[in-house]
């Protein structure tokens, strides 16, 4: 079958591979970058070239030797994540060099895979990286999370780790539904942020100072739903302010995920009965089948104007390891994104 003439399907290519498991913090040391022979594709394969891929959260609990809704990642073998990127050489049908794949194949250069493990996306969207952010997997989670307690007009909602990738469109969505929106991020520029171009009607940097007083403040009235990716004091400070019938999306518990040792419990959880609060955790692979939908939807308003996505972008492919600790540490603002290189 076809293929590009610029691209050697012989070449190497480079991984990362988890090197060793974090012990709390994860480090440099934790990964290892090393250059792999890519194989010629066979009958039903292509050899994709990827241009982007994504750092997660959820991936430091992968990191872990411990079994949870998607498997741990092995010492010594490659690690595995969202990516973007174009086909090389095909030798499957429906499938041609040029066109734009996502996968679930990021942290490489390259590589080889049956025409089942990607999925054809149009080149149209700009940039590419959207797919891995607003117009992926985070920006499904904004979605699903609102349309799980069924946030409309009205709504008072709060949305923590709000500058991030799934917050920024959390809280974008909840404003384009008629809600009042606040948010809690990390740096004044990101609360400035938040206002300024995501359009919230109040934020505040939980650094400043006690973040159950900071919530009262922001929310003078109190809160309908929280959109949670924090727990912890984020989830506590929450609660005391959740309105009578409140629901609280449980999405994240980031302040958690470095943990070595169980952390306290929340002090205030029985207002939970008082309040008649309800709970909704969920895990945004189960709702793959939304895509479409979510898709329709999230790209009109993109197109409109209406919703802003942005990117923290990183370039090469050995800078992957710097740009996941970094998020997890709060340096980005909207999506973190490696653009890969043709040296990778
Ligand atoms: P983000 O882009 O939001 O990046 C993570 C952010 O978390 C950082 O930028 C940082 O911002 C914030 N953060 C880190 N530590 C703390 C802390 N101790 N207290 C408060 N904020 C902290 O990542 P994502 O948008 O990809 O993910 C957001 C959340 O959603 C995560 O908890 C993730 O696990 C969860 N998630 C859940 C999914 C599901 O299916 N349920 C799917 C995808 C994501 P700051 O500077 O503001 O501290």
């Amino acid at each position: 079958m076809s293929s590009a003439s610029d691209y050697d399907p012989a070449a190497m290519t480079s991984e990362i591979r988890l090197a060793s498991r974090p012990k709390g913090w994860p480090s440099a040391d934790n990964f290892t970058l090393v250059r792999v022979e890519t194989p010629p594709p066979a009958d039903g394969q292509v050899l994709v070239r990827n241009l982007y891929m994504s750092v997660d959260p959820y991936m430091r609990g992968r990191m872990n030797d411990v079994k949870s809704y998607v498997p741990p990642f092995q010492v010594g073998q490659p690690l595995e994540g969202a990516a973007v990127g174009e086909i090389v050489e095909s030798r499957a049908a429906g499938l041609t060099p040029g066109d734009l794949v996502t996968s679930m194949l990021g942290w490489r250069g390259g590589f080889v895979a049956d025409a089942k493990d990607v999925r054809l996306v149009s080149r149209r969207v700009e940039p590419h990286s959207a797919y891995l952010g607003v117009l992926g997997m985070t920006g499904l989670t904004a979605w699903v999370g609102l349309n799980l307690v069924d946030v409309t007009a009205g709504d008072r909602v709060f949305v923590s780790a709000a500058a991030g990738a799934v917050g920024s469109v959390a809280g974008q969505l909840a404003k384009l539904r008629g809600c009042r929106v606040v948010g809690a991020a990390g740096s004044a520029e990101k609360v400035k942020v938040l206002v300024d171009e995501f359009g919230f009607d109040a934020a505040f940097n939980y650094k400043d100072g006690n973040m159950a007083e900071q919530l009262r403040v922001a929310a003078p009235d109190g809160i309908d739903v929280y959109f949670d990716n924090v727990g912890g004091d984020h989830l506590e400070a929450a609660l005391s302010a959740m309105r009578k019938h409140g629901r609280i999306v449980a999405c994240g518990a980031i302040s958690r995920y470095n943990d070595e040792t169980p952390p306290p419990g929340l002090r205030n959880l029985s207002l939970i009965i008082g309040k008649r609060l309800t709970i909704r955790g969920f895990i945004v692979s189960d709702s793959l089948g939304q895509m479409p939908a979510f898709h329709t939807e999230v790209s009109g308003y993109l197109a409109e104007g209406r919703l802003r996505a942005k990117e923290t972008v990183v370039e090469g492919l050995e800078r992957a390891p710097q740009a996941f600790i970094d998020l997890l540490r709060g340096e980005n603002i909207g999506k973190m994104i490696v653009k890969l290189t043709t040296n990778d």
